[in-house]
């Protein structure tokens, strides 16, 4: 049965500072959902003995090796080749893929050009791949249980070629493997504080695949149940991220996915309720945030940008005091501002951000990275001090998620 996948992306442009290799990503998700753990990827540029190399270890470790692109006509195209060559196996012609390229050109009202014969080239043995949106065809070989897949390198080709000609050959070989899963998101914890609540939970299920990954602003945790059946691996999924939310409790604002922007909006839409934001050091990244959700125009009413000290004391009517005596950094300014908006916009909640996002401007008392943010609404005005870690891009990632959750907790506890 087969079980394990290596994806080998060939081509140099790939090992350049340019070009990145999305289609092992793009096909470790489709392997993983008919049951085949992709274990190790490679890059390899257009060079003859390393490909080779490449292709014969992969299949001394995995069931099925997958390679994409180098299957072009010209001369740093070595996939076929090299893939003939690991294999120990002949490289034969084939008329009829000709006559399809040729009569391909003419219906472009062109001549074949004489290389692309070589793309008539096909493993001795291998099932020949169609390629109706390109000129290589892709090969599938059987080495005794195992696979040996060859994929043109263009997504627009190979994505249809693997999803129908190559998934349902191997997911018949696979047998009855299920899989399901999960993803939730915690916000405010590090990658580690969350792994020592998550650990000994997952660790107690067998055939759980986890993963932690932190991004700019939240920690995700990735969950994959494998079963054989659809219903035990939902179950044992579902069982699973309920355990999960009940230990994080409040940090975790999804189990299904959902951005943080789309979770507020969500928990708006179900109240019926508007808000509005004032913003200094973000300078727009939350409301930018609240209107990529689709339909948030239901709930969203404006976004103040007010950077400066005039903008803040005509906009939102911070006083002048306010500002002379505490600075624009500071929780009474952060009060007035969320109290600003609140009147000015008619919403039924204001939420307010104002920091230092740094390089410069920072002090002994507010270091960079010092962010108020105020909530202002039916519960009254509440504000809140962090000191966020990070370079001015992260400052200001790291304030937006801050002001979104500060909404989102507030409206779970109204
Ligand atoms: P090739 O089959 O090597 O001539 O590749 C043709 C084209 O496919 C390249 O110019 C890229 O645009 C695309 N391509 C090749 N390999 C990859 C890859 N690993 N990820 C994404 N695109 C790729
Ligand atoms: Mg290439």
């Amino acid at each position: 049965m087969l079980r394990s996948a290596e994806i080998i992306a060939i081509g140099s442009e790939l090992l350049g500072p340019s070009r990145v290799d999305t289609n092992s990503l793009w096909l470790t998700g489709k392997l993983s959902d008919i049951g085949i753990e992709v274990q190790l990827k490679t890059v390899v540029g257009d060079d003859g003995a390393r490909l080779e190399e490449a292709i014969s270890d992969a299949l001394k470790r995995a069931d099925v090796v997958i390679t994409t692109g180098g299957l072009g006509p010209t001369e740093d195209d070595i996939t076929r080749g090299c893939t003939a060559k690991a294999l120990g196996r002949e490289l034969v012609y084939h008329e009829a893929i000709e006559a399809t390229l040729r009569d391909r050109f003419r219906a472009w009202g062109r001549e074949m050009p004489e290389i692309n014969k070589r793309q008539a080239f096909v493993i001795d043995g291998a099932e020949i791949l169609e390629n109706p949106r390109g000129s290589a065809v892709g090969m599938l070989t059987s080495i005794g249980e195992k696979r040996v897949v060859n994929l043109p390198g263009p997504p627009r080709e190979n994505q249809p070629m693997f999803t129908e000609l190559v998934a349902p050959r191997l997911k018949e070989l696979v047998g009855d493997v299920f899989v399901e899963r999960r993803e939730m998101k915690i916000v405010g914890m590090g990658e580690s504080a969350v792994d020592e609540i998550a650990a000994p939970i997952y660790t107690s299920y067998e055939n759980v695949q986890t993963s932690i990954l932190f991004n700019r602003t939240e920690v995700e945790l990735q969950i994959a149940a494998r079963r054989d059946t659809q219903e035990e691996a939902a179950a044992v999924a579902d069982e699973l991220t309920r355990r999960l939310a009940d230990a994080f409790g409040i940090a975790m604002f999804t189990t299904t996915g959902e951005t943080m922007e789309a979770v507020v909006g969500r928990l708006l839409t179900e109240r019926g309720e508007t808000v509005a934001f004032a913003e200094s050091c973000t300078g727009g990244l939350v409301s930018r945030r609240i209107t990529e959700v689709p339909g948030s125009s239901v709930y969203f009413l404006e976004g103040l940008v007010a950077y400066s000290y005039q903008a803040k004391v005509r906009i939102l009517g911070v006083r002048q005091e306010t500002l002379d005596e505490f600075g624009a950094v500071s929780a009474e300014c952060a009060r007035e501002m969320a109290e600003g908006a609140l009147r000015v916009s008619g919403a039924t909640h204001a939420v307010s951000i104002t920091g230092i996002a740094g390089p410069d401007g920072g002090t002994d008392e507010k270091p960079v990275g010092t962010v108020f943010f105020a909530y202002a609404g039916p519960s009254g005005t509440r504000s809140i001090k962090l000191i966020l870690p990070g370079d001015r891009y992260l400052i200001r990632w790291r304030s937006s998620q801050a002001a979104l959750d500060l909404l989102r907790r507030t409206l779970l506890r109204q």
